[in-house]
């Protein structure tokens, strides 16, 4: 499937404004403002940071209201350039420095907006990450809301069913829950994921710094999240080339490209941007990532690209009492072509345990 996840919404007239002019701070007028930013990250208790299309506009997903946005050429009516598609598309530097911030502990919670699953496919934290709008890779029991995370795009939109079934089984002994999946993507009038925005709208009030990356902010309740921050005491920061909506709440305001800004903030933080190695999935942030990347280098020769590591207390429960982290390692064989469907190949469970993960 094409970027253009767009032309399979409904026809929607009012998409904001579109194509504003973008501004530069001067190189000088960057390094002294996100300078300040990196001073109020060090400074805060907790950090929400939300994201929008535009951190991924130089993965090659074109973003929606910038000047070569979706809904900007759709207006003049012309259409986007397409650079990738999803499966193709890597994770940014900024995708990239936002999973070094969590690592460091800085980031506490990450709200996005986007649906192209950069964000979960760089390996950032599932239990982190609210996904506002949905994820093209992500499809969902509609019975008992059991997600499932596919190597290729779904394939469908509109919270619309994708033809496959649920095979969650729900207690030892019975069968299969057997539910309809559905996309989990957005159309217009659709109402967000109640437990993505539950949680995203708890963190937003918990945090004491919002920093928002590539959003013209203009799209609610998505877009309002950062002002429940100010509304609460804590602070905003708006990293976005074209005016926000809400520029006049923000106690910083950055024009720059966002990968730019990233890129400094991290050496300014003394951080090592992670280098991406292809799709990887963290279901929770108990993992200890750095057994979990060493492993996935050490194991990942051996195995078809595509491949996931699936990180969670699968089975926990048997482990021995020096682990402190279960996840199992799965290859896949990928069907049925665009949407198609994984079927596990093998799995192998490790254990994390206490020790350099040259003893496993
Ligand atoms: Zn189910």
């Amino acid at each position: 499937m094409s970027v253009n996840y767009a032309a399979g919404l409904s026809p929607y007239p009012d998409k904001g404004v579109c194509g504003l002019p973008e501004v530069f701070d001067s190189p000088e007028q960057l390094r002294c403002q996100v300078a300040a930013l990196a001073q109020m990250i060090r400074d805060a208790k907790y950090l929400v940071v939300h994201t929008g299309a535009g951190i991924s506009t130089s993965a090659g997903i074109p973003d929606f209201r910038g000047p070569k946005g979706v809904w900007t050429l759709e207006e003049r009516g012309e259409t986007p350039h397409f650079e990738t598609t999803f499966e193709e598309a890597r994770p940014s530097p900024t995708h990239m420095a936002l999973l070094a911030l969590q690592r460091a502990g800085y980031l506490k919670y990450l709200i996005s907006q986007n649906v192209d699953g950069l964000h979960m496919r760089s390996g950032f934290p599932r239990d982190l990450l609210s996904e506002l709008h949905g994820n093209m890779f992500v499809e969902e029991c509609c019975r008992c809301g059991k997600q499932y995370v596919r190597d290729k795009v779904i394939g469908v939109m509109g919270l619309k069913p994708t033809g496959r079934y649920c095979q969650e089984t729900r207690s030892r002994g019975l069968r299969a829950c057997r539910g309809k999946l559905i996309s989990t993507i957005l159309d217009w009038e659709d109402a967000l994921p109640d437990r993505d925005l539950g949680r995203a709208d708890e963190a937003s009030r918990r945090a004491d710094l919002a920093l928002t990356l590539g959003t013209s902010l203009q799209i609610r309740p998505s877009g309002n999240l950062p002002l429940a921050t100010k509304r609460k005491g804590g602070k905003l920061v708006i990293v976005n080339l074209q005016p926000t909506k809400h520029d006049k709440h923000a106690d910083l305001r950055i024009h720059g490209y966002v990968d730019e800004v990233m890129i400094q903030l991290t050496e300014l933080l003394g951080l090592d941007i992670p280098v991406w190695t292809g799709p990887t999935l963290c279901e929770s942030s108990a993992v200890d990532v750095k057994n979990l990347c060493r492993l996935q280098t050490q194991r990942s020769a051996g195995l078809l690209s595509g491949s996931f590591l699936h990180a969670g207390g699968i089975g926990a429960s048997s482990a021995p009492s020096d682990t402190r982290v279960l996840f199992c390692l799965m290859t896949f064989s990928v069907s049925g072509g665009v949407g198609g469907f994984l079927t596990p190949l093998t799995e192998e469970v490790f254990l994390i345990a206490d020790r350099p993960s040259s003893d496993l």
